[in-house]
């Protein structure tokens, strides 16, 4: 028997006419490319997204389509987060900090039929505008008329200003409803190795996400909180807070391209920011330079970190110096992207100072409606005790099947559970702690050592900037550690004294054969350790070793 209930299809334009119709006021505020600040409100934002779609059909765009965007954070970006897909046309975000051939590889094979680009990539994409020909019929630069940077496009490719395109649209769209498992939105994993891999998004799953990490134990987002996420709207759609912003008609500011930690502590308090999002490496810079200038944050109560390992450095230095507390998830792109979220149980509560601290450090329980386990080589579940750790699989509505272009279902396993790639512990109290991709675990002896867990100690040497361990080909051990630190500015660094820091907190045979002394480490697109490339630099290091 079928429940008596509407059957109202899950639809993400019902996430914006939501925020228009019951937070109107509810401020959106962008700082543009000009340095100059844009605002309005969620209705505003609305109604110019139904314009949008008119622009967007008069551009040839139908259902199915793929609308590519290379923009920073804004709220024309946003407008086209929503136009798209409320159209049932699909949202491609473009990483601009990628390789331009992987760039225009990625749209030739999202098969973009528009762009709509910030003025600050127009030398971008001019340089691959001849790659791109033959899929991207239009770009539309996300300017006003009088800002429309000098450019030469390929022959047949149209040049358009977004905003001499919007004044002239109608306003007379009305949002449809469909299938709410529509595709929606496509995001290319950046690929640490191999060629990107496309996630697509659909209507139902995006809705389920934003509910989800709007929750009290996630994001916590309320209509009084102003959410900054720094994390770009080009990488897992700002880990979906364009989204939960509008269902919960939080205010909504967008930092645009400039993310050092000076113009970050001036947004932060001019816009009376409350919650902010990002990886790392931005909170580092935020922190040096509060610590330099003296400068304090007036509004700002929670940042949340993710992306990579939440540092405790961090977490101490923003709780005891500044009163903020830095709160810890994890997620990818396949799982739109927040799949777990470090908030305490009744158990945490009595934690001191320095507990809570390494509590922090795990990733998190995982959100309700996805289920995670992790298992042994053989596919055997392990326990969770916090101590034995495997490859961590993950399954639920917003978690892909398949990546863009293959058959349904043929990135899952037989039980239908999707291999993250990381390798993680889960403790009694449901707490996950990852302790390794699993490419970068280091197999030693037939015995697993942990990177992550290595280069955490490594940094709490007050000398060491950054540290990364890699596996090396050992002749008798298979694989064995080795570290490489880049001192702090001013320092210098002394490998044997790093050595000694892991006394008493890891096995003796865990402990990096070698440190090496680096000015700097390489990193991906999107911030993370480019480990293949170390791994491709120091592989033979070990090569001669006998123990
Ligand atoms: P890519 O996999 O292409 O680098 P993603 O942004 O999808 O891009 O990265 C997801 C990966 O980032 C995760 O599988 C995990 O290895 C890492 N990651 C994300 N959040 C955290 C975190 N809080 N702690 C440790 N690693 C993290």
């Amino acid at each position: 028997m079928l429940g008596l209930m509407q059957p109202h299809a899950l639809m993400i334009s019902s996430l914006l006419t939501h925020a228009a119709r019951h937070h109107a006021a509810g401020e959106i505020v962008s700082r543009t490319h000009e340095n100059t600040t844009h605002r309005y409100s969620w209705a505003d934002a609305e109604r110019r997204a139904r314009r949008l779609v008119r622009v967007l059909q008069g551009l040839g765009v139908g259902e199915g389509d793929r609308v590519g965007t290379l923009a920073w954070n804004g709220y024309r970006h946003l407008e086209v987060y929503y136009a798209a897909p409320g159209m049932q046309a699909i949202c491609h975000t473009i990483n601009p900090r990628l390789h331009p051939d992987d760039i225009a590889y990625i749209i030739t094979h999202a098969g973009d039929r528009v762009l709509f680009v910030d003025v600050s990539f127009a030398p971008l994409i001019c340089a691959i505008a001849p790659k791109i020909r033959d899929t991207v019929q239009a770009v539309v630069m996300m300017c006003d008329a009088a800002t429309m940077p000098e450019m030469t496009l390929a022959p047949g490719m149209a040049l358009h200003s977004y905003d001499t395109l919007i004044d002239a649209a109608a306003d007379d769209y009305a949002w449809p409803t469909f299938d709410e498992r529509t595709a929606s939105a496509l995001c290319y994993t950046s690929g640490t190795t191999g060629r990107p891999k496309g996630v697509l998004y659909s209507h139902r799953s995006t809705t389920l996400h934003a509910y989800a990490i709007a929750m009290p134990d996630v994001l916590c987002l309320r209509a009084t909180t102003r959410v900054l996420p720094v994390v770009p709207m080009f990488h897992v759609n700002a880990w979906g807070i364009p989204y939960a912003a509008a269902l919960s008609g939080a205010g909504l500011v967008l930092p645009g391209r400039h993310l050092d930690g000076a113009s970050m502590a001036k947004l932060l308090n001019d816009e009376r920011v409350t919650f902010t999002c990002g990886v790392p490496t931005v909170w580092f810079g935020l922190l040096q330079h509060l610590r330099m200038s003296g400068e304090r944050l007036h509004s700002v109560q929670r940042i949340m970190t993710g992306g990579s390992a939440a540092p405790p450095l961090l977490i101490e230095a923003f709780r005891d110096e500044y009163n903020v507390a830095v709160e810890h998830g994890w997620g990818m792109t396949e799982l739109s992207p927040v799949g777990t979220y470090n908030a305490p149980k009744p158990a945490q509560a009595g934690l001191s100072p320095a507990e809570a601290v390494r509590h922090m450090l795990k990733q998190g329980r995982i959100l309700p409606g996805l289920d995670m386990k992790i298992v042994d080589g053989a596919g055997r579940e392990l326990p969770w005790d916090g101590v034995a750790f495997g490859d961590l699989k993950v399954r639920g509505p917003w978690v892909t099947c398949a990546y863009y272009g293959d058959e349904p279902g043929s990135a899952l396993d037989a039980e239908g559970w999707f291999a993250t790639g990381d390798v993680a512990t889960i403790d009694p109290d449901g707490f996950m702690e990852i302790t390794d991709r699993s490419k970068d675990v280091i197999k030693s002896g037939g015995e697993w050592i942990s990177s992550i867990t290595l280069e955490n100690i490594a940094v709490s040497h007050p000398d060491v900037a950054e540290a990364a361990v890699i596996a090396v080909r050992h002749p008798k051990w298979d694989e064995r550690p080795l570290l490489l630190v880049v001192p702090r500015p001013g320092h210098t660094v002394d490998p044997e004294s790093v050595l000694r820091i892991y006394d008493g907190k890891v096995a003796k045979w865990w402990l990096p054969d070698l440190v090496l002394v680096v000015a700097d480490l390489p990193h991906t697109a999107t911030g993370k350790l480019l480990k293949t490339a170390l791994r491709s630099h120091y592989g033979d290091i070990y090569a001669n070793r006998t123990t």
